[in-house]
């Protein structure tokens, strides 16, 4: 395997970007052009109906502005749907996943006998260890076998190590009754696939990281480096919105503000070398650090931005 740095911003197109994204994106490219490493983009727009090009087209633009370049071609997750499924084909084939007939009603009825006898009401399906030709001709989803026993732990350069318990993991499901796959299964099978080496983005998404584990390990992939940076929250301690402020990346171009002084705020944003408040983008490529995030929420204050 290269040991070349790879990372990578992957966006929702639902909107613009936003300061928060702003934020991850340049921390992968600063970590990745500090290291003679690669940055890719992908835009995540499996959702169909909250992704739009007009969404994609404003955050090109506000990374252009900022002065992100990524390396190769934007890379579309929709249209890697099908070897999403052949993933999960594979799965399937080597006993990994099963196919679940269970339909909505039956799953129902087992969390509310869970609820009533007080056990946990994560769904464990029947259909696990049944034999494959004892199925029904019916619609079924594709469910990978979460592990039994033990523990996940999430080796993260800023949370440190977050063990879960095994039997906290769900039988996830990675192909719909329509057959589409699901998002949890796209960004595994694309990171892989893309050679990301580190991901970095917002600790919103931790909990997931256990999740994508099962499926690396089911494929016998190296699990990337994981980096979770605690969301950016106002100066009153909430988390960010628009009350705040301006949000997105756009509405600073507008009022003038230089990309670079931009791209120093945002380094700042939950990052610190020191006491040193101004760099150059070559002192930020060499400092930038995972170790150098804070563990607590960055504070976002537009006044300061202002002055
Ligand atoms: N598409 C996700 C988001 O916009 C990011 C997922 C990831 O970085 O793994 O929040």
């Amino acid at each position: 395997m290269s040991s070349q740095v790879v990372t990578r911003f992957a966006p929702s197109p639902t909107g613009f970007l936003h300061i928060g994204g702003a934020r991850t994106a340049l921390f992968n490219w600063l970590y990745a052009r500090g290291r003679g490493g690669k940055f890719l983009l992908r835009i995540e727009d499996t959702d169909r109906e909250r992704s739009t090009p007009e969404a994609t087209e404003a955050i090109l633009k506000g990374l252009d502005w900022l002065g992100l370049d990524h390396d190769g071609d934007v890379i579309s997750q929709f249209e890697n749907a099908a070897r999403h499924t052949e993933v999960a084909q594979q799965l399937l084939a080597e006993g990994k996943a099963y196919k679940c007939f269970a339909t909505q009603d039956e799953i129902q009825a087992f969390r509310d006998a869970a609820r009533a006898e007080g056990k946990s009401t994560l769904y464990r399906s029947p259909w696990r260890d049944a034999a494959p030709e004892t199925h029904p001709d019916a619609p079924y989803v594709v469910r990978i076998k979460a592990p039994q026993g033990g523990e996940t732990v999430i080796r993260d350069q800023v949370q440190g190590d977050v063990t879960i318990r095994n039997d906290q993991l769900d039988d996830m499901v990675l192909l719909r009754s329509d057959g589409t796959p699901v998002y949890m299964l796209a960004v595994v099978v694309d990171d892989h696939d893309m050679g990301v080496t580190h991901v970095i983005r917002g600790d919103d998404h931790l909990n997931n990281a256990a999740r994508q584990m099962m499926i690396y390990d089911a494929m016998g992939w190296d699990v990337p480096v994981w980096a979770h940076i605690p969301l950016i929250h106002g100066p009153d301690g909430k988390k960010l919105s628009k009350r705040h402020g301006a949000l997105g990346v756009d509405e600073y171009q507008k009022m003038g503000y230089p990309a670079a002084g931009m791209r120093n705020y945002l380094a700042r944003l939950g990052w610190s070398h020191g006491d040193d408040e101004f760099f150059t983008d070559d002192q930020a490529k060499e400092w930038f650090d995972l170790g150098g995030i804070g563990k607590s929420p960055a504070r976002f204050d537009f006044k300061k931005l202002e002055n």
